[in-house]
């Protein structure tokens, strides 16, 4: 009997939400997923030019591409996550290279594959991904960026990090340079996890507490969605705002 390496996405409900938030003239940011193919991801773009806008989306379009189907798929999980975001970076750096004006366009990227009762989180940049079990909220990734990096390494507190002017640099980014790594977990889920993926346009203006509160009250995907931005937006909106809620069942 031939054995394939037959890939089983768990049975998930998902809602997301997208908003340009109160300051911006633009959306860098991109999200996209496929509940039957069990990939899910966030992307917030940066660069002149419409290189951001760009970045995010050729960055989801990418790594939905290499999921279409996955099913059939003969490559475990991990590396096959690991393929999509180097197929991502390859596009956009490529695409950049063309153009003097796109040179460093790129993206943040969190991605969340589900399979079972498995799951993997792949991430790049400042994006995020938590999980909600039992009414409490975890972080499930570190930020690539400079503060966080200093904190890490004792050279600043958290708060400090908050204020910081140099908060908004990431250390790592798709498709700005010529090849990228992202940061790799596995993790085994349970039903009624509840995983968000969220540009730093959230998570800059709605601290844990308030997330948290809102997640164990909205218990409707698209409600909680919604509410997240709107308290983002109510916290000044100062950035672009990106939710995606995953639920397993
Ligand atoms: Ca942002």
């Amino acid at each position: 009997m031939a054995l394939q390496n037959k890939i089983v996405p768990a049975a998930c409900d998902a809602a997301a939400a997208t908003d340009r938030g109160r300051r911006r003239h633009g959306n860098e940011d991109a999200f996209g997923y496929s509940v039957e193919d069990g990939i899910y991801l966030v992307c917030d773009g940066m660069g002149g030019a419409a290189g951001g806008e760009m970045a995010s989306s050729m960055a989801v379009t990418a790594v939905l591409e290499r999921f279409a189907g996955w099913t059939a798929a003969a490559k475990p999980p991990a590396a096959a996550l690991r393929e999509s975001i180097a197929a991502a970076n390859r596009a956009i750096y490529s695409y950049a290279q063309a153009d003097f004006r796109l040179h460093g366009m790129g993206t943040t990227l969190v991605a969340l594959l589900v399979e079972d009762r498995r799951a993997w989180v792949a991430h790049v940049g400042d994006s995020r991904c938590y999980r909600l079990r039992s009414g409490v909220l975890e972080q499930l990734t570190c930020d690539h960026s400079l503060v966080e990096e200093q904190v890490r390494l004792g050279r600043l507190t958290p708060s400090e990090a908050q204020r910081s002017p140099l908060r908004n640099l990431i250390t790592r980014a798709v498709g700005s340079r010529q090849a990228v790594t992202a940061d790799l977990e596995e993790l085994s889920t349970e039903a009624g996890d509840l995983f968000l993926l969220s540009s730093d346009g959230l998570t800059r203006e709605v601290g844990t507490r308030d997330i948290t509160a809102i997640l164990n009250r909205e218990r409707d995907l698209d409600r909680a969605c919604a509410a997240l931005v709107q308290a983002a937006n109510r916290a000044g909106g100062h950035d672009n705002i990106t939710c995606l809620l995953v639920r397993a069942r």
